[in-house]
């Protein structure tokens, strides 16, 4: 039998609520590996002990453990007699063929009542494998760091700590809508925010009939990366083009931006409510375009009550490329496409809208009635990770809202 040992990131500070993100965080383990049959989960001090089967191969319990938000790092682990021979044994069998020249033992005993203390099993193992296979002993800065947790009922053995995710069990701190463009900036902001253990659905505006597909395949492609972070997700399609022309048609060039921000946000919270979102997330950055001047992002906000989420607010455009990069997100979202924001864009937008203009050109509006109008033409796409035959089926908004 072999474990995945998870040492918790920051959910060790959290005191009085730490079950709650610990079960979190079972939860959230669960689905990432809902095509195997894991054991059950065990918190025991810092950390998480995970049985996996024996169906579920090395790579892939590596691959899918660092998807998941609040483990600080992980090891596969193998159980062994509470003997210091039969760890030693372990030890050097799990390190043999490693390709490392250094290592160090890192012991620690849950169990106090063991015999040796930490120091002394770090001391014995550490021979033990200095002898059998060469290797030198480095404390600091070792190629491999060998590591030895003694439980109650076994010791667990393990070849290689493996940095995991870090942040916070997704779903842990809320829910939250995720505005998604097919830009470079929203992936980018959607993923600060999981990891910061908010569970996110997104939405994302389209241009047809107006304008091609690509942006709308852009944002299942986008949303399909993400959920591998969350397990589950629904991704909402709102039909833009012909409440963009209602605007077009009403309002002079320079307020055309501002207003159509705003109509997603008054579209977005609307959606917000039915999935039991409580806050808006968005990729603006401070200066960037337009629409994202002080004053605009003030005016534009107001059409909303609720919070608004800003992660890259103060970053730079080429931090942001980097993040997304990094993430594996930026080449799906430089693909070339025609956002609903491209249609109808004035060439010299007002940067520092009023919201008292702002307000009167939307009294030609039945806000209302567009917004209903928008929600009610909402598809929903369900999206899971790993995959289920089940999902990707696309739906009315109003279908699936109860
Ligand atoms: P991005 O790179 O995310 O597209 P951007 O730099 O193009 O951002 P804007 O076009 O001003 O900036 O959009 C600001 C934010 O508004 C986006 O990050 C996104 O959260 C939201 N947004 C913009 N357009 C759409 C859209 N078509 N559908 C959903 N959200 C959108
Ligand atoms: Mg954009």
């Amino acid at each position: 039998m072999r474990y995945l040992i998870g040492r918790y990131h920051e959910i060790a500070l959290k005191g009085r609520n730490q079950w709650r993100f610990v079960n979190q965080l079972k939860t959230n383990l669960r689905h990432v590996f809902a095509d195997y049959r894991l054991g059950r989960m065990q918190s025991v001090g810092p950390r998480l002990m995970v049985p996996l089967p024996d169906d579920l191969a090395d790579a892939i319990a590596i691959e899918r453990a660092r998807l998941v938000f609040g483990l600080q790092n992980f090891s596969l682990s193998y159980p062994t007699a509470r003997d210091i021979a039969a760890i030693s044994k372990e030890a050097v069998s799990r390190a043999r063929g490693l390709p490392a020249e250094s290592f160090r033992v890192t012991a620690r005993r849950e169990d106090k009542t063991f015999p040796m203390t930490s120091p002394e099993i770090d001391r014995e193992v550490g021979a033990a494998v200095v002898d059998a296979l060469g290797l030198k002993v480095d404390l600091h800065n070792p190629d491999l760091t060998i590591s030895i947790e003694v439980m109650r009922d076994a010791a667990y053995v393990s070849a290689g700590k493996i940095a995991g995710a870090g942040g916070l069990p997704v779903g842990a701190t809320g829910k939250a809508l995720g505005l998604l463009s097919g830009g470079i900036d929203s992936p980018v902001a959607a993923y600060r925010m999981m990891k910061r253990g908010l569970k996110l659905d997104f939405v994302h505006f389209h241009g047809q009939p107006l304008v091609s597909s690509a942006s709308r395949e852009k944002a299942v492609e986008l949303a399909t990366h993400l959920v591998r972070y969350e397990g589950q997700t629904a991704l909402m399609l709102v039909p833009f083009g012909i409440l963009q022309r209602e605007i077009v048609a009403r309002t002079l060039r320079p307020l055309r931006v501002v207003l159509y921000r705003r109509f997603m946000l008054r579209i977005a919270s609307a959606l917000a409510e039915r999935v039991g979102a409580s806050a808006l997330v968005t990729g603006e950055s401070l200066g960037q375009v337009a629409s994202q001047t002080l004053e605009n992002m003030a005016v534009i906000e107001n059409a909303t009550t609720l919070q608004m989420l800003r992660p890259l607010v103060g970053m730079d455009k080429n931090e942001i490329i980097e993040q997304a990069r990094a993430l594996g997100t930026f080449e799906t979202s430089i693909l070339p496409d025609q956002d609903c924001c491209t249609l109808f864009v004035p060439a010299h937008p007002e940067t520092r809208a009023r919201l008292a203009d702002v307000e009167a050109a939307e009294s030609h509006f039945d806000i209302r009635r567009m917004i209903s109008d928008a929600v009610s033409a909402t598809e929903v796409v369900r999206l899971a990770f790993p995959p289920r035959s089940d999902t990707t089926l696309s739906t009315r908004v109003t279908e699936s809202s109860t």
